[in-house]
């Protein structure tokens, strides 16, 4: 396993739209390894494939309180919304814009369908914070960041703290 590298707003990667996988593969295995390692060392609670610069629809998460962490992890392929309801608002942060965050309306209760790394069907069904958690990594896989859900005011005053916490620790 090894620790891929993680890729920050505004690389052009996390705009793109990502591509269906259809090779359930070693190389996919690997990815996954890496990806959830990459999280792990983070301490994130999701990483989408886009975030370690690969255009491809995959994400993986594990929204478990710390001492089942690695217990529970989910990695899934070409996920897809089919079913949501009700509202919450989550304050989200993302590995790809470190330091800021955000309060974010998204659907309380989610069914996603998507496929293992067998390339097997799955259909799940989330409330709370992994619902949310899903919300966020799907839209990595259409090149969504969580900012582009708050207000037009808010995002303006979040990406500038954000820019000037990059500048600040960029050595200039
Ligand atoms: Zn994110």
């Amino acid at each position: 396993m090894a620790l891929m590298k993680i890729y920050t707003h505004p690389d052009p990667v996390l705009r793109e739209k990502c591509t269906e996988i259809d090779q359930f593969d070693d190389e996919l295995t690997t990815l996954v390894s890496n990806m959830v390692e990459t999280m792990y060392a983070s301490d994130g609670i999701g990483l989408a494939a886009p975030q370690v610069g690969v255009a491809r629809r995959l994400i993986v998460l594990d929204v478990s309180s710390s001492e089942d962490r690695g217990r529970k992890v989910l990695a899934l392929v070409n996920p897809e919304i089919t079913m949501q309801e009700g509202e919450l608002e989550w304050d989200e942060g993302c590995l790809s814009l470190p330091d800021i965050n955000g309060i974010v309306t998204r659907a309380e209760k989610i069914r996603v369908d998507a496929k293992n790394l067998e390339g097997e069907e799955l259909t799940l069904e989330a409330e709370g914070l992994l619902a949310v958690a899903l919300q966020h990594e799907i839209d990595h896989l259409n090149g969504v960041l969580f900012t582009d859900h708050l207000s037009p005011l808010k995002r303006k005053l979040v990406l500038r703290e954000y820019k000037k916490l990059q500048e600040e620790s960029e050595p200039s």
